[in-house]
């Protein structure tokens, strides 16, 4: 009878948002039964007195032997929240990328979808009830107004209750409530109230009956009748969001009226993010008619689909890329796909969603990590139902959402390094990873860039992935003049200004007089790189990492640029006591101030990391340029991805020599791949832009790239060496990061693990070596470098690698060791 029952009994494997390798046995209680299936969360208790939410990943009758079986607390989920593809993409990257499952939960899920007793709650200032609210929400959020940020742990404590998840759920989804981790990064969401009417009203007959209500209540009439007017509602057309507070002032009425229109059930207030507002809405633009060489791009790309899955798009900058992409999606559209388009960096989103927006209207979602977790919430939602956006835009994160006939995947500026996340795991490079999705999901995959990754470029030459090329502008502009000038001859002559050529000067002007506009870029933010002692030489560095400090006029401060560890310039030197602190070099900071005093009337903006820290700084200082009311543009390489300006006439690269100089065996493909972007700003309409290349050493072959927009010889010549030296795009590299407090036990484990590591693959691997900043917030570091054949078997090398990381971590050192690998690092 006994074992009878035990076979009955049901058990799923979760994954939990942890750094384990494994996923976890519980027991499903029987009243839980029907409901749970794979891809399905449930609240779990881990650890002592923790719980987390869990993703299902199988479920099943076989007890597991060994360890006593805890219970799943909570089921939340009538539905799965990922579709089965999903879960296997996971495990492709939890394999491919040698991480725990956990982390790639981890990073898959908007925090609002995998609540956990550690948690933070914050309370939404903005939140207005649009009614009463369930008696334990209303204890909660009174709990948040005593305290306005609390661990869900606190909240259960102070309730009295276990069982305080879901009502925390659900006031996340009225956003009465968010998740602090969203807050992050400076960027607060603001949120407003809405008003639209309630199901019941809709349609037109309904409408007339509330009006007849009203007929003797005529200032909730003339509320009413200004709510129809502003939405639009009986155009027939879309329904315009109305903001409550426009309502209130467009018709007069107190917030008293309004609400009391909702508590009549006619109204239903809803908070929204702002900005939505302008986000949503019908599409205006037909698509533009595709030039001669466009369509033959567009042609080859379709017939290449017919025998491949991936295709490189390799359009020179201004090509009109953009144009032929939302061909594509327009088709994929037409056949009723999805279509997922990724961009590098979320900062570029805002350009691309304004052009996708006028084709495809509310057809397009937009999907990054920055967005209001609640946003994110509801998006991935949608996507899961029969609602779903056929058009999805966002950055890296967005390969984590549910895709139900996903059709095609877009994969913008492919060669941008910011594709490859770095820290923390999963350390995935979403280009790659699009393409496994694809693979899984029947998907068709275009690659575009004016200056391909080598790794791209090369499986488009072997033939793996399809090829088509197109080498000319849009409307027969041309691509830009190059003009390098050699700063050394001009330093030791002494005709520097600052940063500036004298040549440069002049062009810039002008282009101001023309009433044209520059960029100028400058691969390093902050006033100075250095700052220097100049009678002992002395720089200050940072406490925590090794690495000297870079100087912030704006602030005052001297700040680490690896942990944002910031002091002030001392006043006289710590070390010999000088008084004169020398600051050397440039970044866009001083830039700037020399830029204010050469060009005494233009405007000058700056884009680096220190100005964008909100989204709504970056789409200003990007509006002002587009608009003229800026002259001048200087910025990081954040400028050189992909924006499209129509009056830049001149473009100066201030210091090739830093790229150039950089300690990397890509340093070379990364120099061309940024100068020619950024090159590529120049010119874009009608007359002929001019680039002038400042750099030490003019000379150098991959100026002479640059110059001839030769990305071809640029290939060849690195392919050469990448093919002498063991490098991608012929070999895949592991790195093997490890980490400790303490140098000396470092210094030990590394070698043990090299050693280890040699024993099986011999001369492949490289190191123990200290990277460039050999120390990080305190933690030493050092990297060890596999180099392995394309053809070997990578599941023997990542057991090896594996095996290799247990013994190395059980060798005494505790838990302080850390020992983690980079996939094809970047
Ligand atoms: P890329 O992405 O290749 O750098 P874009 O797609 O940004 O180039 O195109 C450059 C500019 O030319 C944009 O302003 C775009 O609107 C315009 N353009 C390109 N193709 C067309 C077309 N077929 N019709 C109208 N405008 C076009
Ligand atoms: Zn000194
Ligand atoms: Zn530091």
């Amino acid at each position: 009878m006994d074992g009878k029952m035990e076979n009955r009994q049901i058990f799923v494997d979760v994954i939990l948002p942890l750094p384990v390798a494994a996923t976890y046995t519980y027991l499903l209680p029987g009243a839980m039964a029907g409901r749970v299936c794979e891809g399905c969360r449930v609240v779990v208790p881990f650890g002592t007195r923790r719980y987390y939410t869990a993703i299902v990943a199988r479920v099943h009758h076989d007890r597991p032997e060994g360890y006593e079986l805890k219970e799943v607390m909570e089921a939340p989920d009538a539905q799965p929240l990922l579709l089965p593809v999903q879960l296997r993409f996971w495990a492709w990257l939890s394999d491919y990328y040698l991480c725990a499952l956990g982390d790639v939960y981890k990073a898959a899920l908007p925090s609002g979808l995998k609540l956990e007793s550690e948690t933070v709650v914050v309370r939404n200032a903005d939140f207005e009830a649009g009614g009463p609210l369930p008696k334990r929400e209303q204890q909660v959020l009174d709990l948040l107004s005593l305290r306005p940020e609390q661990r869900v742990t606190d909240l259960a404590k102070a309730c009295g209750r276990k069982d305080v998840l879901p009502v925390v759920r659900s006031l996340l989804e009225r956003r009465a409530v968010a998740v602090k981790e969203e807050l992050r990064g400076g960027y607060k969401p603001k949120v407003e109230m809405r008003v639209r009417l309630a199901e019941a009203f809709r349609g037109e007959e309904a409408l007339h009956r509330a009006f007849d209500a009203l007929a003797r209540a005529p200032r909730q009439l003339a509320v009413l009748m200004k709510y129809v007017e502003l939405s639009g509602v009986m155009g027939g057309g879309d329904v315009k969001e109305v903001p409550k507070k426009e309502l209130e002032e467009k018709s007069g009425a107190s917030s008293a009226i309004i609400k009391s229109l909702a508590g009549k059930g006619l109204f239903e207030l809803y908070p929204a993010e702002v900005g939505r507002l302008k986000a949503a809405g019908q599409a205006v633009a037909a698509v533009n008619v595709l030039s001669p060489a466009q369509q033959d791009a567009y042609d080859g790309i379709r017939a290449c689909f017919r025998s491949k899955d991936v295709c490189l798009l390799h359009g020179v900058t201004a090509s009109g890329k953009t144009e032929i992409y939302i061909h594509l999606i327009q088709e994929a559209l037409r056949e009723g796909k999805q279509v997922l388009y990724l961009l590098p960096e979320i900062a570029l989103t805002t350009q691309a969603m304004d052009r996708l927006r006028r084709v495809f209207g509310d057809r397009l979602a937009v999907y990054h990590s920055k967005f209001p977790d609640a946003e994110r919430v509801e998006i991935w939602r949608r996507q899961l139902g029969d609602g779903c956006c056929p058009v999805v835009l966002g950055a890296r994160s967005s390969v984590f959402l549910p895709f139900r006939r996903l059709g095609l995947v877009i994969v913008d500026e492919e060669h941008e390094p910011t594709y490859k996340q770095q820290d923390p795991a999963p350390r995935y490079h979403a280009r790659d990873a699009a393409v496994m999705l694809a693979s899984m999901c029947g998907a068709k995959v275009l690659l575009g860039s004016a200056t391909p990754s080598m790794e791209t470029y090369h499986n488009a030459m072997a033939g793996k992935y399809g090829y088509v090329s197109l080498a000319e502008r849009y409307r027969d502009v041309l691509l830009p003049e190059v003009v390098p000038v050699d700063v050394g001859e001009l330093r030791r002559r002494k005709q520097m200004r600052g940063a500036f050529s004298p040549l440069l000067v002049e062009k810039v002007q002008e282009a101001l007089a023309a009433g044209e506009q520059a960029i100028l870029f400058q691969n390093r933010r902050g006033f100075a790189p250095m700052v220097e002692c100049r009678t002992c030489g002395w720089v200050p560095r940072c406490r925590n990492c090794d690495v000297s400090l870079t100087y912030h006029k704006g602030s005052g401060k001297m700040v680490c640029h690896y942990c944002g560890y910031a002091e002030d310039v001392p006043r006289e030197c710590p070390a010999c006591g000088g008084g004169e602190l020398l600051d050397r070099g440039f970044g866009t900071e001083k830039v700037e101030d020399e830029a204010r005093t050469l060009f005494p009337g233009a405007v000058v903006a700056r884009m680096d990391l220190d100005t964008t820290r909100s989204r709504d700084s970056y789409e200003r200082i990007l509006s002002d340029f587009a608009a003229g009311r800026t002259h001048i543009l200087i910025g990081t390489q954040m400028i050189s991805k992909g924006l499209d300006f129509g009056r830049v006439s001149v473009v100066g690269i201030l210091d090739a020599d830093t790229m150039l100089n950089w300690p990397d065996f890509r340093a070379y493909e990364r120099a061309f791949q940024l100068m020619a972007q950024v090159a590529g700003r120049a010119g874009r309409r009608g007359k002929r832009g001019l680039v002038l290349l400042q750099a030490r050493s003019a000379g150098h072959p991959v100026i002479g790239q640059v110059v001839r927009n030769d990305y071809r010889g640029m290939y060849e010549a690195q392919a050469a060496e990448r093919l002498a030296f063991r490098y991608p795009p012929f070999f895949r590299l592991v790195c093997v990061c490890l980490k400790h407090r303490d140098a000396l036990l470092l210094e030990q484990a590394a070698e043990e693990m090299a050693a280890r590591l040699r024993a099986v693959f011999g001369a492949r691997v490289l190191g123990p070596d200290k990277p460039p900043v050999a120390r990080v917030q305190s933690l030493h570091i050092r990297k060890i470098l596999l180099k392995v054949e394309k053809q070997a078997s990578l599941g023997r090398v990542r057991e090896c690698l594996r095996e290799a990381a247990r013994a190395v971590q059980a060798g005494g050192r505790g838990r302080s060791l850390m020992v983690y690998f980079d996939v094809d690092p970047v």
